[in-house]
């Protein structure tokens, strides 16, 4: 039984799951994080699902990381790595952290043996893009917008660092640099989502889209999207994910080192100050 994450069976051969926090704008505290994960092993393990969704309840898919919620990896337990000093405190229990809850998670769900389609609607900030980019495809709604404003926190972009090979690397400076959203249509235009459909539709054209793809053979699905992830690896994805991790958690060292924190209260309130603007 999960708090934070519903699952439904739409169809033969379809899971979906979807993101039940909108009160809080599905932002991602540890607890949600970890039941998405129980989740899609879940699934990956069920002999009746083919295709996954993932979708999200209220009008934005996600507002990111829950920051007020503390760093922390429920009742100790890592799920993607063997932990490492996860109580070390400072850079070194953070990075133990990030390592486990973000970049490993992310990794697990882009290499579950089975198709995932994202569906996504409203808003997708930060830490939401680390639920977008690991699925092998994605739906959005026209109202749909993607950002990364990270770096007013002091660090180079969200832990799950593929934005050149979603955006090519022209955009993906100019997202990180200045933190503006990417609108559904551009994003479309660039190669990042899928389709684009009106919000109204979003839920029934991903069902479809997942019903036709079900009819397939699910070993020959896994041997295609085993293809297409050892090419990202091949092309150096994976090297390039850790090392911008490190990179990533050289800037909240030198966040902590400078004020204390490991993501700064002012880099949060303008990010906050710049989303309300849009
Ligand atoms: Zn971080």
């Amino acid at each position: 039984m999960s708090a934070f994450i519903r699952r439904e069976d739409p169809a033969a051969g379809v899971a979906r799951l979807v993101l039940a926090r909108p009160e809080k704008k599905n932002a991602q505290h540890p607890p949600l994080l970890y039941e998405l994960d129980r989740a899609l092993c879940d699934a990956a393990n069920d002999g009746a699902v083919k295709v996954i969704i993932l979708a999200a309840d209220g009008a934005d898919f996600s507002a990111g990381h829950d920051l007020k919620d503390g760093f922390y990896v429920p009742d100790g337990k890592p799920v993607a790595t063997m932990g490492g000093h996860l109580d070390a405190g400072g850079a070194e229990g953070h990075y133990a952290f990030e390592c486990d809850a973000y970049l490993g998670l992310c990794r697990r769900w882009r290499d579950l043996p089975k198709p995932t389609i994202a569906a996504t609607q409203g808003r997708a900030i930060a830490g939401a893009l680390m639920l977008l980019w690991p699925m092998d495809i994605i739906v959005a709604s026209e109202d749909a917008t993607f950002s990364d404003p990270v770096t007013a926190f002091g660090v180079n972009g969200v832990e799950y660092f593929t934005h050149v090979w979603e955006v090519g690397h022209r955009k993906a400076r100019e997202m990180l640099f200045t933190g503006e959203p990417i609108t559904a249509a551009e994003a479309h235009r660039l190669g990042m989502v899928n389709h684009v459909v009106p919000l109204a539709e979003l839920e029934r054209f991903t069902l479809d889209l997942a019903i036709k793809i079900a009819r397939r053979p699910s070993f020959a699905l896994r041997l295609a999207k085993e293809s297409v992830n050892r090419t990202l690896d091949a092309q150096g994805q994976s090297v390039a994910l850790q090392s911008a991790l490190a990179l990533h958690n050289l800037g909240h060292a030198a966040t902590l080192a400078r004020c204390g924190e490991l993501v700064s209260s002012d880099g949060i309130a303008a990010v906050r100050a710049e989303s309300r603007g849009h």
